[in-house]
C-alpha cells in the first residue's frame, strides 16, 4: 500500500481541537480534494473538505459510495481502538486527518 500525505492549511480539527496540518491518504495515490472525507487521527471525527481545505463536520451516513463507506468505517475503527489502547493518543509527530 502506497499512502501519500499532502500538507494542508493548518486549523483545528472542529470535533476536538487538535492542530491538524496535512491529509494522508490511505488509497494508491489518494489525494485530498474539495468534498473528500477524512477521518480525524485524534479523534475519529468523520470530516470533509470545503472550499480551500476548510474542514466541517459530516457523517459516515453522508457517503454514498458503498466502497468508500467501508473504508472510512475501517479508519474510524482502527483510530477508536488506538484511542482506547493508548492513553497518550494522538502521537505528538501527528496531527493529520486520513483519507
Ligand atoms: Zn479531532
Amino acid at each position: 500500500m502506497l499512502t501519500t500525505t499532502t500538507r494542508t492549511r493548518e486549523q483545528l480539527c472542529p470535533s476536538c481541537g487538535e492542530l491538524v496540518d496535512a491529509a494522508t491518504g490511505f488509497r494508491d495515490g489518494a489525494q485530498p480534494a474539495d468534498g473528500s472525507f477524512v477521518v480525524c487521527i485524534a479523534c475519529a471525527a468523520v470530516m470533509r473538505y470545503g472550499a480551500d481545505f476548510r474542514l466541517v463536520m459530516a457523517s459516515i451516513d453522508d457517503v454514498d459510495h458503498p466502497e468508500d463507506k467501508a473504508h472510512l468505517q475501517l479508519i474510524v475503527d482502527a483510530i477508536s481502538t488506538l484511542r482506547r489502547r493508548n492513553a497518550t493518543w494522538p502521537p505528538r509527530s501527528r496531527r493529520e486527518v486520513i483519507t
